[in-house]
């Protein structure tokens, strides 16, 4: 330790005169009316704005860079990292059972009632994603809609095929048929194998529904031994069944009849199931439990749980409202609503101004125009009684990639209630382009 002193006090002394030296070169220079270079800086966010931690960060190392002013500067790094997970989503999981020409019971839906629900959903502008994403997303893999609709079917009736899959194909909607190993590929009225894997090749993921379809909980007559021998078989026997016969991992469960307890969760959880869907008319959120997922039973005589899937944060459900796409048109085929940024617009704008210009509808009535943006809620959006253009400036800049509008209207007090809905896309890597100082 002694030898290396007088190598530091030599360096010390060094440090010391460089600095003296750098500080009357730069009293010279400003004599003489030159002025220094300074190292490139990032810039700092304004200071009215809250800080990320990453700011944050950035700007603690920026102040104490004064001690480091000859080093090189540093390339700067982006204030904040392009992808951030979005926790606020909410997803309706939806869930059906046979699909026939004539329906209207608990289990059995019309083929054109499904129909039309589908057609409600597309004009919804509501997304309708795969199970899968939900599980990506909670696994924190990637991001989804704030608001989103999953289809899911079980029992594996024909009627899947025969009624359901042309009008989800139609549509590009996902979904997952759950199915019972003793009612897969046996004639009647079950799916066959080939029609399964006909509809894998368009969208249709492929869940497990137990080995028999019986109730999962104890049974009278059984021994807790022979009950647990049971239950593994179920769970396991089914999941490795389709998995052999289809050639895919079978990861999600839906209960039979919906019920289960704690330790038949947890048994499953540990064979490798990781998405479990229950009949309890629940919306998925970030903190749902994977191993009882909320779903909607869609009963064939009524709409009630459509209508309760179907709506989101307070608002009406899709076949309420009357859904304006953001792309509708008129009789001269011009837009009926001009909306800025457009729809799936990529902008480089980190805090855009919204525009929606209804001039082309008419009349509507200003106090029931409401614009929410995803992650805020409702927003103190303007209106020009004149031009009839709302408009809304982002508060703050954008941290997600994606952006979703809704905007909901009456053009009179007897009218219903109309919505479009849109989202446009952040370009975040273009946003974090360092800002060149002047
Ligand atoms: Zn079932």
């Amino acid at each position: 330790m002694k030898s290396l002193l007088p190598g530091l006090l030599a360096l010390l002394a060094c440090l010391t005169s460089c600095k003296r030296i750098e500080a009357k070169l730069d009293r010279l220079a400003r004599l003489a009316g030159i002025t220094v270079a300074q190292p490139d800086r990032p810039k700092l966010a304004p200071t009215e704005e809250k800080l990320t931690p990453e700011q944050e960060a950035l700007e603690s190392r920026l102040k104490g860079s004064a001690v480091f002013e000859t080093a090189a500067p540093e390339p700067p790094e982006p204030a904040e990292k392009p992808f951030e997970l979005n926790k606020s989503s909410v997803v309706a999981i939806l869930g059906y059972h046979d699909f026939r020409e004539r329906g209207g019971s608990p289990m059995i839906i019309a083929a054109s009632k499904f129909s039309e629900q589908m057609k409600a959903i597309k004009e919804s502008g509501i997304p309708v994603i795969p199970l899968s994403d939900v599980l990506e997303w909670r696994k924190g893999r990637k991001n989804i809609p704030e608001e989103a609709v999953v289809i899911t079917m079980d029992d594996g009736w024909e009627g899947v095929y025969t009624h359901a899959f042309p009008v989800l194909r139609e549509h590009g909607f996902p979904f997952t048929v759950y199915l019972y190993k003793k009612y897969v590929n046996i004639g009647g009225r079950s799916l066959g194998w080939e029609q399964i894997r006909e509809m894998m090749k368009h969208g249709c993921e492929i869940g497990s529904h137990s080995v028999s379809h019986e109730s999962l909980r104890q049974k009278k007559g059984r021994t807790p031994q022979d009950q647990q021998l049971w239950l593994l078989s179920e769970l396991k026997d089914s999941k490795e069944f389709l998995e052999r016969n289809l050639g895919v991992t079978c990861t999600s469960f839906a209960y039979p009849f919906g019920i289960f307890d704690d330790s038949i969760t947890e048994l499953s959880l540990q064979l490798g199931y990781e998405t479990l869907v229950t009949v309890n008319n629940q919306k998925v959120t970030w903190d749902s439990p994977m191993g009882k997922l909320g779903r909607y039973i869609i009963h064939g005589e009524n709409d009630t749980n459509f209508k309760l899937a179907t709506s989101f944060r307070g608002r009406g459900d899709v076949s309420s409202n009357r859904f304006l796409t953001a792309s509708a048109k008129d009789a001269q085929g011009q837009s009926l609503i001009d909306l800025s940024p457009a729809p799936d617009e990529l902008v480089s704008d980190r805090q855009p101004l919204i525009r929606a210009n209804l001039a082309r509808l008419g009349a509507i009535l200003p106090e029931t125009l409401k614009m929410r943006v995803a992650g805020l809620g409702v927003v103190p959006a303007q209106l020009d009684a004149a031009s009839l253009v709302v408009s809304y400036r982002l508060p703050t800049r954008l941290r997600r990639q994606d952006c979703a509008v809704t905007l909901s209207f009456k053009r009179a007090a007897d009218q219903p209630d109309e919505v479009v809905s849109w989202r446009f896309k952040v370009d975040l890597p273009a946003a974090y382009v360092p800002v060149k100082l002047p």
